[in-house]
């Protein structure tokens, strides 16, 4: 599947390494946003239907940033 890295800009780096996301298509709008770094030990992933939606969802945070603590 091919994937494109969101720019910073666009999306939130992974909490946990500090990488750009990428984003895989899925069927119709069907979107996953998820960090793509083997050396990542969370690995985080989004999903849902429309771009907008899913990085809504990616770039919520339940802890505000600057106060996330890393592994
Ligand atoms: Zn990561």
């Amino acid at each position: 599947m091919k994937t494109t890295v969101l720019a910073a800009a666009e999306a939130k780096p992974c909490p946990w390494c500090g990488e750009q996301p990428g984003m895989w298509r899925g069927v119709g709008a069907y979107r996953i946003i998820g960090c793509d770094n083997a050396n990542c030990g969370v690995a985080p992933k989004a999903s849902g239907y429309t771009k907008d939606r899913v990085l809504g969802v990616w770039n919520k945070r339940a802890v505000e940033d600057g106060r996330t603590e890393k592994p």
